[in-house]
């Protein structure tokens, strides 16, 4: 039997070994790098964005498979979203990643399987590099 545990870890090494929205843009573009100094994880977030909308979204980066998942899965999530509902998802997957998010969990999709780190406080810092990251990218293109 398939604990959700089991699925979670799952979808984390999927997206760990088949990222998502890997790569760089061509200008113009917004580049903002991330680094989480207690694992050692980078991102590099190419993000463009027009018209208060991010319009394409991709990373590079190195890490362990929690830091990297986290931004494939954050590069699928964005994608086509305006920036203050990019704004918000940052606040709901951070909420996630502490045990503080109230509501429905499997509407974040895939991010979801971030869940589990909430038992491991270091690892909290790599699953929300991408996101810190990304809120910084933000106020970039504000
Ligand atoms: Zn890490």
């Amino acid at each position: 039997m398939t604990t959700l545990n089991e699925l979670y870890q799952e979808i984390i090494l999927d997206h760990y070994r088949q990222p998502r929205g890997r790569g760089e843009l061509e200008p113009p573009k917004i580049t903002q790098e991330g680094f989480n100094p207690s694992c050692g994880d980078e991102i590099i977030l190419d993000l463009r964005v027009q018209d208060e909308r991010i319009q394409a979204v991709r990373f590079r980066g190195r890490g362990c498979s929690i830091s990297q998942a986290s931004a494939s899965m954050l590069t699928e999530a964005v994608q086509g979203k305006t920036l203050e509902e990019a704004h918000a998802l940052i606040q709901r997957v951070l909420a996630l990643v502490k045990g503080e998010m109230e509501g429905d969990v499997e509407t974040l999709g895939d991010i979801a399987a971030l869940a589990g780190v909430r038992h491991f406080p270091v690892r909290v810092k790599c699953a929300t590099l991408a996101w810190h990251t990304l809120e910084e990218a933000l106020k970039q293109a504000e």
